[in-house]
């Protein structure tokens, strides 16, 4: 075992959070420092279009850990200070305020960050949901109850969707797909869910792109522009048109980047660089596919990896081969799912049904099952999750479970 003498982790939320504890809790004794682009102790992201934006929840219930915590930690936290560049011949991370920070072994935790529309850069009322500040300013600007056009139908403009109309906001949601969530779901299942966000009073407006904002002189925005030619008029509008991986600050460094870090089936990018969470893309074994996951338990789980990895060292380390799992929670609907339903090409509801609201569908790909979704049946749907792991025959698992209904 060759144990690295210093590790930096760069990304201070649930990936580097992860790393730097599963390392202390593993008898890691050597020097540790956990940079963070945000000036917030690390917290949790999920809260942010749900709990924290309806006011159920104030900031305070997001923090990961009490300071008294990561004072236990013996970490070097450098919170406040984005890392701005990588010298990987030199194994030094380049910080925003000028300082260098050495390692012998690097963590590349600095997640994703929201997609913009072109144009809207500068124009008040137009918001993204990505981080804490995102999520203040959308609640506050919530509170004067405005028509609020959402740009994107995944799951945090839906469950946006579901607290804007819990405070009262007049909706609507502009979506390129046929169906809402229907590429994560299927389009039965997106379908109900879309029926149920009706029911709340959003108007949908489905396959249609948003060209850009309208914006009066003072630069505030009036509404958007969709390609069809239609306007639709806004006092607020969010943009949630997915996430992009924070490599930027790697560029002319030696770390392999396409759609994220490069890693491969051990969370290892070369150089005595890893990466965990939402900036990872790694061969998972299982599919032999290069995935980037964007989960929070995902991000968890890796960085519990990654740390093990570490101790371990790149020629010891083990293949990473979870089964993924996500979570989305819209008015009194618990979506959940386990493994990978995009791309599926069958889907089968095995338990409960459309009209109930509570079911369980698996789906599946060159005849086997790769995914399990579920609406309001926690304990039914984690009965499914082994399928899943095992990828088992699509035929077999669908009669076991009772076929169509
Ligand atoms: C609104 C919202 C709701 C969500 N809801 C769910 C949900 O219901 N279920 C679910 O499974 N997942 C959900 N997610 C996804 C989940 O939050 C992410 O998968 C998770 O936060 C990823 O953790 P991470 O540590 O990899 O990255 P992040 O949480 O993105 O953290 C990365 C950190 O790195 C910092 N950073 C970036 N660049 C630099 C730099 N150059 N130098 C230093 N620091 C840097 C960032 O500021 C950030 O603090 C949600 C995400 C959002 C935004």
């Amino acid at each position: 075992m060759n144990r690295p003498e210093s590790v930096t982790v760069v990304g201070a939320s649930a990936a580097g959070l992860g790393v730097v504890e599963t390392l202390r809790r593993e008898g890691y004794e050597g020097d540790l420092t956990l940079v963070g682009g945000e000036p917030h102790l690390p917290y949790d992201r999920p809260p942010l279009s749900k709990q924290l934006l309806s006011g159920a929840w104030d900031v305070g219930r997001l923090t990961l850990r009490q300071p008294e915590a990561l004072q236990e930690l013996d970490v070097d936290m450098r919170l406040g200070v984005p890392a701005v560049g990588l010298d990987t011949a030199k194994r030094a991370v380049l910080l925003g305020d000028g300082e260098r920070v050495g390692y012998e072994a690097l963590v590349v935790a600095t997640g994703a960050s929201a997609r913009r529309l072109p144009g809207t850069e500068g124009v008040r009322g137009v918001h993204v949901l990505r981080n804490l500040e995102d999520a203040q300013e959308l609640k506050a600007a919530l509170a004067r109850r405005p028509r609020l056009v959402i740009v994107g139908s995944g799951f945090v403009g839906a469950e946006a969707a579901a607290v804007a109309r819990e405070l009262g906001c007049e909706v609507t949601m502009v979506t390129d797909v046929a169906v809402p969530l229907g590429d994560a779901l299927g389009a039965e299942i997106g379908g109900m869910l879309a029926d149920v966000h009706r029911e709340h009073g959003v108007r949908i407006e489905p396959g249609v792109m948003v060209e850009g904002v309208l914006a009066d002189g003072a630069r505030q925005v009036r509404g958007v522009q969709l390609a069809d030619g239609r306007t639709i008029e806004a006092d607020v509008v969010l943009v949630g048109i997915g996430a992009g991986a924070n490599t930027g600050w790697l560029k002319g460094s030696s770390v392999p980047v396409g759609n994220g870090v490069e890693c491969d089936a051990t969370l290892y990018a070369g150089d005595g660089v890893w990466a965990a969470g939402d900036v990872a893309s790694w061969v998972h074994p299982g599919t032999g596919r290069r995935t980037r996951i964007e989960h929070r338990t995902n991000a968890a789980e890796q960085g519990l990896a990654v740390g093990r990895n570490i101790l371990a060292g790149p020629g010891e380390a083990k293949p990473f081969a979870p089964v993924p799992y996500v979570w989305s929670d819209q008015y009194d609907l618990k979506v959940q799912i386990y493994g990978s339903t995009r791309g599926a090409d069958e889907v089968r509801i095995v338990e409960g049904g459309l009209g109930e609201r509570r079911l369980v569908a698996l789906y599946g790909q060159g005849g086997r099952v790769c995914g399990a979704a579920g609406i309001n049946m926690v304990r039914v749907l984690r009965a499914h999750r082994r399928s899943v792991a095992d990828a088992v025959p699509w035929e077999p698992e669908a009669a076991l479970v009772g076929g169509e209904r």
